[in-house]
């Protein structure tokens, strides 16, 4: 007797409890008909089942959807060793202990990770001049690569801004067709003074560069606007700083003023910046964002391990705000795998409708970086890399 083998040209049904093709909300469960490796249908499994009497059923895995994006990560620290620390030990124990790992041999390793995860895309901050040289050159990487300014004081403003604009003139002109676009990314609203945030946010809305501002992350940052003091503005260096908070932001701190109402009410964003973390917001922040039109990437690992809080992600998707998802650091997220993004934030968020979490970690993410989608559809080939 010889054994049956199933026919290799009749169609193949692979279910998953998730699907997200690339268009729509999804399918939860979902299935994709699969015959002579191109994708014949996709869609509700009983509605497939019923089209496809004959095909073999399969199931494939928890998802199905095209190459995830990392919208937020910082690949120049991609040979740290992680460690989960509350955030005012992280900084010093992490950050600044293992700064001599920081550098374009991380990054190039990063960027490395990234195409054997087969990311579909990447928002990577980028921090050194060599760091942006070796990624805008390499040929793997799509996405964007923002090029990080820091300067709390405001009379160093004109200065700072001078020498990042030339920098980025220089940059832009190495872009290539499909290869990564160069972006900006204002540090934070509290280490930018409010004269350098006005001239980098006005510059890139002007030359339509994409920008990434990391808002509202840690608890104390709220604190600082409201109060001008508490942990953040304790454990700074004195010397890298004005003597006020006031002088770094140009206005007075007061109980009703958050990191984004500053933002919103300085013009910062026009320009429709991503806001990256946004966990420690007001709703009126939220509103805020979203009459902005501001995207927001969460990266709910390296919140949890450095304990910022949690993203309100509900209140984010209520608003109809777009939410994409990032790693952040290997230092503080542990991987640079953003289905282990969507894994943990489908425990962290067991309220939220799935589709959403997987459609923010495709669409969202590219929506923030500027790549093209690859839709999951009728005559296209299937790749075993769609499920996750
Ligand atoms: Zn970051």
């Amino acid at each position: 007797m010889t054994a049956q083998l199933p026919d290799p040209h009749s169609p193949e049904l692979l279910t998953c409890d998730v699907l997200f093709s690339g268009v729509g909300g999804g399918y939860a469960p979902g299935g994709v008909v699969v015959a002579d490796g191109v994708i014949a249908a996709v869609g509700d499994p009983e509605a497939l089942r019923a089209r496809y009497p004959h095909a073999r059923e399969r199931r494939a895995g928890a998802i199905i959807a095209p190459p995830p994006v990392n919208a937020h990560t910082h690949l120049d620290m991609s040979a740290y060793a992680f460690q989960a620390l509350p955030y005012f030990r992280w900084i010093p124990e992490v950050v600044i202990a293992q700064r001599a790992q920081r550098g374009v041999a991380g990054a190039e390793r990063g960027a490395d990770e990234l195409t054997r995860l087969g990311t579909g895309g990447v928002g990577d901050i980028v921090w050194s001049p060599e760091v942006m040289d070796a990624l805008l050159a390499r040929e793997d990487l799509r996405g964007t690569l923002y090029f990080e300014v820091l300067g709390p004081f405001p009379e160093k403003a004109d200065e700072l801004f001078r020498a990042a604009r030339e920098r980025l003139e220089g940059w832009r002109r190495k872009e290539r067709p499909g290869g990564p676009r160069v972006g900006l990314s204002p540090h934070t609203p509290y280490t930018v003074s409010h004269r350098l945030m006005r001239l980098l946010t006005e510059y890139a809305a002007g030359e339509g560069l994409p920008m990434q501002i990391h808002v509202a992350e840690h608890p104390a940052e709220l604190e600082l606007f409201r109060t001008g003091g508490g942990p953040l503005w304790e454990n700074r260096l004195p010397a890298l700083y004005p003597p006020t908070f006031a002088e770094v932001i140009g206005r007075a701190p007061e109980p009703d003023l958050t990191p984004v109402r500053y933002l919103d009410e300085l013009g910062a964003l026009a320009g429709r910046p991503a806001l990256i973390h946004m966990v420690n917001v007001t709703p009126e922040d939220i509103g805020r964002t979203a009459r902005a039109g501001c995207s927001v990437v969460t990266c709910p690992r390296s919140n949890r391990h450095l304990s910022c809080g949690t993203f309100p992600w509900a209140a984010f998707a209520a608003a109809g705000v777009e939410v994409a998802l990032g790693t952040d650091s290997v230092a503080s997220g542990e991987s640079l795998d953003v289905r282990a993004e969507v894994a943990f934030a489908r425990t962290l968020y067991p309220e939220l409708d799935p589709r959403l979490l997987v459609r923010a970690a495709v669409k969202g993410g590219h929506r923030v970086v500027g790549t093209p989608i690859q839709l999951l559809r009728r005559g296209e080939a299937w790749h075993t890399h769609y499920v996750w």
